[in-house]
């Protein structure tokens, strides 16, 4: 579309530029009055002419004053035949200098062609230019079955390596098999070993995954072929599959090299599933990867490295042997690995002495490495902002709340009976999740407003946990359904700001059902189907594999589970309205609470 528009003022601009050469030359032209053969007769008879410059048809008289005009004649008829035929006495020519000039090719272009040539300019012009726009498409057209791969060629310099990574222990080491192969590939083929030919990375976003794929090359040297799955899926059917094949074509003249196809799930899914358009061409595509896999000679050595956040809707034809057979599973980091993550991207920023990565990484529990990285950057943005050489630890706090949960918005203007609300809310939390032992200790409390939330309070685990009991689970309803229960304590009334509590909270409470089998009345057993389908579009997620009875019995136990959690956390605020009124107060006075005051205030978090 921009050379569109480039081309157009471009022939804009020429037009313009010929009109006003034109006019120039024109004007020009028109400067010498013109005068009829008779004036010009009557000057050479009067003795008044001092030259004539014949060129053309047209006759420049020049007179003995200097001035000068312009007769014309026939083009065929020569001036002295004219000059004959109007009998001018020869004897007044003999003073008369004639000078025959050759016809002066621009002006007699400009002023005689270009009038008619110019239409025809332009509308040729502007042919062309409607053909070329076509063309353009056209040419698009017709590459739209090309690989539109970025590959990267190794490159000494910026190239990443398994240093950038950190954590992943288990990813890393798989993955350093795949070098191996790659740069002795000779090693394995002389024991007869085959070479897997793809690996599945499978991880959250943000975790690595393509930072992985990318270290993989860079520690083997070779060239490394990106795409992602979307990019495959066009409007038409069966652009994914030639993309594919170029893809792959492009792949067999740089082995050994390594093809990464990310967001694999985006062709990959189950076949069959699907009703609808797309569903075709998605599963052209898969099969045309999975004839390209299969058709790899043992001695090429591409290794194909795909990454999907949902291997639980992968076609299984993509996990047989032979292809995609090594999985390599990348979790969300630990503590330690936080705190290496937050070592990589802090190499560069220069951070002041007493920041300790540590507390950083104790309070990101659940970030992914991205999450990371994008705290690191914001605290540096902060401190850069305010003029500081250094970043200092409230820019990570504040970086993380910024991550987190969204931006502050200091300006949202709420009225003193909405803090006041807010406040107690915040402080139910907080209380309910500092006095139930199972549930988090708490970072900060605060009322200032910051992305969707009208306040906040943070917590954060002591240590990660991969399993949880139901007690926990139950604590955890209860704290998210105190903001709830404390303004109906206080204010006899409830408020919109707790909907999204209730939400998780009842969300909750259905998973513990439904996926966890901790329901005594429903017994261990799992509820609903949870398969993808695709149908016009919409995914549709659960399909449900029990009866209506069992749904009331679902509805009714959900309900047990949130009574069980509100009598809990009503117990807790009407036990300690003493610590909620200071909390209020100080949070009123200040908007922000941190760990410490707030342990000042409730004493230490009992642990039974
Ligand atoms: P994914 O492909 O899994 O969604 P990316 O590989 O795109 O995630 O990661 C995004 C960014 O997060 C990376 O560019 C990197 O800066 C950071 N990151 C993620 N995981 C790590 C890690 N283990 N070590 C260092 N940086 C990481
Ligand atoms: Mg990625
Ligand atoms: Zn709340």
């Amino acid at each position: 579309m921009k050379t569109l528009i480039k081309n157009f003022f471009l022939l804009l601009g020429i037009f313009l530029l010929i009109t006003v050469v034109f006019s120039f030359f024109a004007e020009q032209a028109v400067k010498p009055s013109v005068v009829g053969i008779e004036t010009l007769v009557n000057r050479i008879n009067q003795e008044e002419v001092s030259e004539l410059i014949v060129s053309g048809d047209k006759v420049m008289i020049i007179l003995k004053d200097g001035s000068e005009e312009i007769a014309r004649k026939e083009p065929s008829e020569s001036l002295t035949t004219l000059l004959s035929n109007f009998q001018v006495d020869p004897a007044k020519t003999t003073d008369v200098k004639i000078q025959i000039k050759e016809e002066d090719g621009w002006n007699y272009f400009l002023i005689n062609i270009l009038p008619f040539l110019l239409p025809f300019l332009l509308i040729t012009g502007f042919i062309i230019f409607m053909m070329r726009g076509i063309q353009g498409s056209n040419s698009k057209a017709m590459s739209f079955g090309q690989s539109t791969a970025k590959d990267f060629k190794p490159d000494a310099k910026n190239k990443t390596t398994f240093k950038d990574v950190a954590g992943a222990k288990e990813a890393k080491e798989e993955l350093a098999e795949v070098v191996e192969f790659l740069r002795f590939p000779k090693k394995f083929h002389d024991l007869g070993a085959k070479i897997p030919r793809g690996v599945l990375l499978l991880g959250s976003p943000g975790t690595g995954k393509t930072l992985l794929a990318r270290s993989v090359a860079g520690e083997a040297g070779v060239p490394f072929f990106h795409m992602s799955g979307s990019e495959f899926v066009e409007m038409f059917v069966g652009v994914g599959a030639s993309r594919v094949r170029s893809l792959f074509e492009k792949a067999k003249k740089n082995a050994p090299c390594i093809v990464f196809i990310d967001e694999i799930d985006a062709v990959g899914r189950r076949r069959g599933a699907g009703v609808g358009g797309s569903h075709d061409e998605r599963e052209q595509t898969l099969n045309q990867i999975l004839v390209e896999m299969d058709g790899f000679e043992p001695t090429q050595n591409i290794i194909v490295i795909a990454a999907t956040n949902r291997p639980d809707v992968l076609d299984p034809a993509l996990l047989r042997p032979g292809r995609f057979d090594r999985r390599v599973m990348i979790d969300l980091p630990d503590l330690k690995d936080r705190e290496d993550i937050l070592k990589v991207h802090a190499r560069k920023k220069p951070l002041a002495a007493d920041v300790n990565l540590k507390t950083i990484a104790e309070r990101t529990a659940g970030f992914s490495g991205a999450d990371l990285a994008n705290v690191l950057n914001e605290a540096a943005i902060l401190a850069a902002r305010e003029n500081r050489k250094e970043i200092l630890n409230q820019d990570l706090f504040e970086a993380i709340e910024k991550v987190m949960i969204g931006p502050e918005r200091k300006s949202r203007i709420i009225t003193d009976k909405e803090k006041k609300i807010t406040a107690y809310h915040e402080a139910g939390h907080a209380l309910v999740a500092h006095f139930l032992p199972l549930a988090d200790p708490v970072h900060k409390i605060s009322i200032i407003s910051r992305g969707a939330a009208g306040g906040y309070t943070l917590k954060a685990p002591k240590e990660d946990k991969h399993m949880h009991t139901k007690a926990e689970f139950i604590s955890e309803i209860a704290v998210l359904l105190a903001g709830h229960v404390t303004e109906k304590e206080i204010f006899q009334e409830v408020t919109t700001g707790a909907t999204s509590d209730l939400r998780r909270a009842t969300a909750l409470a259905r998973l513990l059902i439904t996926d966890y089998g901790m329901s005594e009345k429903l017994g261990p057993r799992t509820y609903g189907e949870k398969e993808e389908m695709i149908f016009l579009g919409r995914e549709i997620h659960e399909q449900r594999d029990y009866s209506e009875k069992v749904a009331e019995k679902i509805d009714e136990e959900i309900n047990n589970f949130i009574n069980q959690a509100i009598t809990k956390a009503t117990e807790i605020i009407r036990s300690k309205k003493e610590e909620l009124e200071k909390i209020v107060a100080t949070l009123l006075e200040k908007e922000t609470i941190e760990k410490d005051e707030f342990e000042k205030i409730v004493g230490e978090k009992p642990t039974k």
